[in-house]
């Protein structure tokens, strides 16, 4: 069965204007799917544009990664979150994204994953960057998921009477 955003006013068609919520926001939300039993974990993420995917670091062990290994497809959503407006909507820019999840193992691969991650989500990341030493990237796991999919949807000053 195939699915497309509803409120065609609302929906996001440019691939770009969805990659950029992609490069603005901090965190994505992930589902996973073991043995139909649903799961969900927020991760912080970086997201490398010329290859498509995301990049995140975790513990070495936990549910999430039990879960991706058995089934690495994953569903997520990115959501930039602008609050209510005069007109009493709620304004937000969200993707939807579906991927594969797999872990890195490449310690070049790794680097360039912590520069993406820390240079999106942290506050003077050059310095924090600075400081990691390459035995700690090698201890440190870290994830990509390769983007196969996209959707976008914003709902900002709207007119009203609609929701
Ligand atoms: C904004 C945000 C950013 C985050 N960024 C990262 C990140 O970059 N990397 C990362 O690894 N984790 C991040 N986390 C934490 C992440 O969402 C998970 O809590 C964490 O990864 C542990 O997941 P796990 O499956 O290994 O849990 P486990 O430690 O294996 O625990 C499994 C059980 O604990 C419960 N549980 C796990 N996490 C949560 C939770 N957050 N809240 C309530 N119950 C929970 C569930 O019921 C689950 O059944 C972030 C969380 C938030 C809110």
């Amino acid at each position: 069965m195939s699915f497309h955003v509803r409120r065609k006013e609302r929906e996001i068609t440019d691939q770009d204007e969805m990659r950029q919520v992609l490069k603005k926001t901090n965190y994505v939300t992930i589902a996973l799917c073991m043995n139909n039993e649903p799961y969900l974990v927020a991760l912080n993420h970086g997201y490398d544009q010329t290859k498509n995917c995301l990049y995140f670091h975790c513990a070495p062990e936990g549910k999430k990664l039990v879960y991706a290994q058995a089934n690495p497809n994953v569903w997520g959503q990115a959501v930039l979150d602008f609050g209510v407006t005069d007109e009493c909507d709620y304004a937000y820019t969200s993707v939807h994204f579906n991927g594969k999840l797999s872990l890195i193992s490449d310690p070049a691969e790794k680097r360039h994953a912590l520069e993406i991650l820390v240079r999106q989500v942290a506050l003077n990341p050059e310095s924090k960057l600075a400081k990691i030493k390459p035995e700690k990237i090698e201890k440190t796991t870290m994830g990509r998921i390769d983007i196969t999919y996209l959707s976008g949807k914003k709902h900002q000053a709207s007119p009203k009477n609609q929701s």
